[in-house]
């Protein structure tokens, strides 16, 4: 008989639950608790109005806003095996992905295994560092209740949308407007008649962007990227990144200047890690990069430990998917992994091939289109996974230049699979 191995997941979001059904379905070998700080498992899609502090004091996990719309379609939106419902078009709203997550936790019986209201406050290694147990400490909510259990394995899925980055920009302490970071954004409303410049024209920046040039008087897209030459709202003009700000003026690199009633930073969020002691072996360098990591998922010091969800730029979903079906390959034993050393060299030489081609530390686990397919199968075939349908990144690759050329419109879209190479679009009626 093959000995249990028992497993802690850290946090309920689309990944924490995604490593509850593998576990679930191996319940033969695998025994595991997912531990939920809130009262529901989702994470990111469970919106609430409310910014701050929740009632337990700890900072709002969700920086989902009220009207938001997927940046991708459902085909990539989900997992790579369970499909969003049929009757929804393609771009849906976040309650969409919520029912879609409620479905999915209840279909593989995930939920008889989460503790809610149940904080994971530190996280020990305990043993020799190549075969750790961890040492788990939790802190029931409602009844303070701590308590301590032992696991042979532990995946950390507490996500990486929920501690804003906040840039340090030069003569923000003389600024008489507001300075807001778009983890507490919700709604444009309270920004009507206003001047608005967003700092950052990723998904949320140019999203929000369009959301608020629907009520302010003037919406400044302040980046450094490739400008967007595709039509854009009159009253929404973009700039490059800010130099500084003075009194109620944004100085814009370059030299322009506009007043602005408040400046909404879409800068992106931090990595943070608050319950792993030091002597788990990772660390966040520059809030941006997770180390020492093999495949962006396992703690190299310390191999039974599995961050899942570190990947940016991606389609989630479908990479944890992969993630957690390999890192179990790794728990089972079917997948046998390199030495440490080995494994090192390979994070190292990765991280020299981004730099090559011009990319920061920031972008560490970048996966964009170009990488995704070579992450995926790389994964898919040492955890000996079905590869990702051809029409999967295919889609991927055209929705991405979609928003490029069509900022204002790309959503109205619907993206049919004629079979598992080939898509068609269509204008959603
Ligand atoms: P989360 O969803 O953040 O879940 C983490 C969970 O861990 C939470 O439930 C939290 O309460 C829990 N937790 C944290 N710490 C602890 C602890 N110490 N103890 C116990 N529990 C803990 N992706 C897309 O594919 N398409 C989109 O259109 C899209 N839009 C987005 C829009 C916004 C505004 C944001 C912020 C993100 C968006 N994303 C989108 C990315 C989205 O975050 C991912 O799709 C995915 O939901 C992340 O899942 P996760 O499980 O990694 O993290």
């Amino acid at each position: 008989m093959l000995a249990i191995t028992r497993v802690a997941v850290i946090g309920a979001g689309a990944a924490g639950i995604c490593a509850s059904r593998f576990l679930a379905a191996r319940h033969d070998i695998f025994d595991h608790v997912v531990y939920e700080l809130s009262e529901s498992i989702g994470g990111t899609w469970v919106y609430t109005d409310r910014t701050g502090k929740d009632e337990h004091g700890f900072n709002i996990h969700s920086s989902m806003y009220k009207y938001l719309c997927t940046n991708f379609p459902k085909e990539l939106m989900g997992y790579p095996d369970t499909d969003f419902n049929p009757d929804l078009p393609s771009y849906v709203s976040h309650w969409d992905v919520k029912d879609y997550l409620d479905d999915y936790a209840q279909k593989y019986d995930v939920l008889d295994h989460v503790q809610f209201s149940t904080v994971v406050t530190k996280v020990v290694p305990v043993g020799n560092t190549a075969n750790a147990k961890w040492e788990v400490t939790v802190r029931h909510l409602q009844t303070d209740v701590e308590e301590k259990h032992v696991y042979d394995a532990v995946f950390i899925c507490n996500g990486h949308y929920s501690v804003p980055r906040m840039p340090d920009l030069p003569g923000a302490d003389t600024f008489t407007g507001k300075i807001l970071h778009s983890h507490s954004y919700r709604e444009p409303s309270v920004f009507e008649g206003q001047t608005v410049v967003c700092l950052g024209a990723g998904p949320s920046g140019t999203d929000i962007g369009l959301e608020v040039a629907t009520v302010a008087s003037h919406v400044v897209l302040s980046h450094n990227n490739t400008p967007f030459v595709c039509p854009l709202p009159d009253n929404l003009e973009q700039l490059p990144g800010i130099e500084q700000l003075e009194g109620d003026t944004v100085v814009f690199i370059g030299g322009a200047r506009r007043r602005a009633d408040v400046v909404l930073f879409c800068t992106g969020y931090e990595y943070t890690y608050p319950f792993l002691s030091s002597a788990c072996g990772v660390v966040v360098e520059e809030k941006t990069r997770v180390t020492p990591m093999f495949k962006h998922c396992i703690n190299i010091q310390h191999p039974s430990m599995f961050l899942i969800g570190l990947p940016t730029n991606v389609v989630p979903l479908i990479i944890f998917h992969y993630q957690v079906l390999f890192a179990l390959a790794v728990l089972e034993g079917t997948v046998k992994l390199p030495t440490k050393d080995q494994m090192l060299a390979e994070e190292e030489a990765e991280l020299k091939k981004r730099f090559a081609i011009g990319w920061k530390k920031s972008y560490a686990h970048k996966v964009n289109a170009d990488l995704l397919e070579e992450y995926l199968a790389d994964l898919a075939k040492l955890g000996a996974v079905k590869p990702l349908p051809a029409v999967k990144s295919a889609i991927y690759r055209f929705s991405l230049e979609m928003i490029f050329t069509h900022l204002m419109s790309f959503k109205t879209f619907n993206y049919e699979l004629i079979d598992d190479k080939n898509f068609k679009l269509v204008k959603a009626k």
